[in-house]
């Protein structure tokens, strides 16, 4: 079966010249970049905003003390010293390697990948001005995929265990071009297209460092880890701990916050992305039915990482660290929001989404339950400071007293009535974001309904009955986030002002 995935209900799309400002719908989208150009973009920012940019500039060695950086000798001779260094060279973890930090490759998740640019490939569907999705499709080894980056080029991409591409006995780009071919959606949509000619491999070995700070130096982007490409979050979690390297550089040199907690939080939270997604990708590789060449080998990932494949038990095991890491007081892990993780659970479930329904599902009243809990701080990052907000920790659970939870938390403090906690959470939705288009209301309702849902996996709150209320019922039945793409194209069909989706395919 084929699911959309939209983080913006696709028949709300409104048709506007692009190019556009950050705002609105567009906030709610992700982009597809060219890297040579978005790069450019990043490093001209950079220097606009008074970084001495120096090109080229090859660190040739990294001089290292104990586990202090003290200087790294570039390949010209020269030799540069700082206050900080960081470690953003990708895969190649200069830095990393200097200083001997040992990484944790995950020994079942060892796939290469293939993949080439095309000219003028056909897109699936045209959604408002030069807007698509990307394509994700499942080979029987493998999957592709097809991510547009702009009017005319497209990336297509093979990823296959390095265990099916060395016993296949085919060169890579053979390889590549059978499984182009043998892609029922893939092969039509390059028909009419041009390979650019530019085949590169690499292997994708899921990892992550032991450690990624210390006294005077960051490890961040790939250099940290490194999480199988399914979920396409790779530059998210670049971006994520590059800007937190940023903020704690400038807190570590305000001097007003303990630099030991700094660096702690600032090794939890993105060690905990990363191996949120690593879990995500093993959880993918073994469960997708799809893969019927690749079994033994997607048993081992489930085996390797203790992986039960019932999705209450894969929920668990996901959750694994906590939701409150890449927003902080929005529930998400990997990627994605709660609510999401939970569906694609269920659509990986053979037997329905049954065993994923809510917790809050079919109760009414709900109850703080703070007993054992000791106020901490959790670090949040606003306007270049790390603001130290409160935090209840109890056990290996922390609940940040901000943002969603923070809303929800207060008013479960006024009442256990899940209807009056609902019109509390719309007073704070209407003071907090005025004139919030009606469409997103209900999906900000929706969200603090997620952070319910984990407060209440975590303990933090008791749910209960009253039979003589109306229970709260919350499915994935009706979401528009994720849904068949059969679905998708109903709700457009059903859409007044639908011509912003046009299906070239
Ligand atoms: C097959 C594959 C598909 C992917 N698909 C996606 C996707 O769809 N979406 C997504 O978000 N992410 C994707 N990623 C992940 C994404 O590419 C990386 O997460 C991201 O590029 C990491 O950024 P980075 O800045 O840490 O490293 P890089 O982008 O690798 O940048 C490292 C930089 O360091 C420089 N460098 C290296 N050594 C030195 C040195 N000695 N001295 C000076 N400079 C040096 C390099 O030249 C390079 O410019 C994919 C990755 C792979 C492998």
């Amino acid at each position: 079966d084929k699911w959309d995935i939209d983080f913006y209900p696709v028949e709300r799309f409104k048709n506007e010249p692009r190019p556009g400002k950050y705002e609105g719908q567009r906030r709610f989208t992700a982009f597809q970049v060219d890297r040579s150009k978005y790069d450019t973009i990043l490093l001209n920012h950079a220097a606009s905003k008074g970084a001495e940019v120096r090109q080229p500039a090859k660190v040739a060695e990294v001089l290292v003390e104990g586990d202090r950086v003290t200087g790294l000798r570039m390949e010209g001779g020269e030799t540069i010293t700082a206050r900080h260094y960081i470690d953003a060279s990708g895969t190649v973890a200069v830095l990393r390697r200097a200083l001997g930090i040992h990484v944790d490759v995950m020994r079942e998740l060892r796939n290469v990948a293939f993949w080439d640019y095309w000219q003028n490939a056909d897109w699936v569907v045209e959604i408002g001005v030069g807007g698509t999705r990307i394509q994700v499709r499942s080979l029987p080894y493998g999957w592709i995929w097809f991510i547009p980056l702009g009017p005319t080029r497209t990336s297509v991409g093979l990823v296959t265990p390095v265990e099916h591409y060395t016993s296949c006995g085919m060169a890579p780009e053979a390889l590549y071009r059978k499984a182009l071919a043998e892609c029922a959606d893939i092969a039509p949509l390059l028909k009419n297209a041009t390979c650019e000619g530019k085949f590169t491999s690499c292997k994708d070995w899921s990892q992550l460092a032991d450690r990624i700070i210390g006294e005077n130096w960051f490890l961040v982007g790939e250099a940290a880890g490194f999480a199988d490409p399914i979920l396409s979050a790779g530059m998210s979690l670049a971006h994520s701990s590059a800007r937190d390297a940023a903020y704690t550089i400038m807190e570590l040199n305000r001097g007003e916050i303990d630099a030991a907690w700094l660096r702690e939080r600032f090794n939890e939270r993105h060690r905990t992305a990363i191996s949120q997604h690593i879990r995500f990708g093993q959880f993918w590789y073994s469960a997708n039915a799809c893969f019927t060449d690749l079994k033994e080998h997607c048993q081992r990932i489930a085996d390797d990482a203790g992986l039960r494949l019932e999705p209450i038990q894969a929920w668990r095991w996901l959750s694994q660290g906590g939701f409150a890491n890449e927003i902080i007081g929005h529930p998400t892990f990997g990627s994605f929001d709660v609510a999401s993780a939970k569906q694609i659970l269920a659509l990986f479930d053979p037997i329905g989404s049954v065993k994923t329904k809510y917790l809050a599902s079919g109760f009414n009243e709900f109850k703080l339950n703070l007993r054992n809990t000791k106020h901490v701080k959790f670090g949040l990052l606003r306007n270049g400071r790390i603001e130290q907000v409160d935090c209840l920790e109890r056990g290996i659970h922390r609940l940040p007293l901000t943002g969603l939870y923070g809303t929800m938390y207060d008013a479960l403090k006024q009442t256990p009535d899940i209807r009056a906690i609902v019109d509390a959470l719309k007073d704070a939705t209407r003071r907090a974001e005025p004139g919030l288009p009606e469409s997103m209301f209900n999906v900000r309702i929706f969200s603090y309904l997620q952070a319910l849902e984990t407060m209440i996996e975590e303990h933090w709150v008791t749910p209960s009955l009253n039979r003589k209320k109306a229970p709260l019922i919350i499915t994935h039945a009706g979401s528009k986030h994720i849904r068949s793409s059969e679905e998708g194209r109903r709700a457009v069909e059903a859409a007044e002002d639908h011509p912003t989706v046009v299906w070239r395919i």
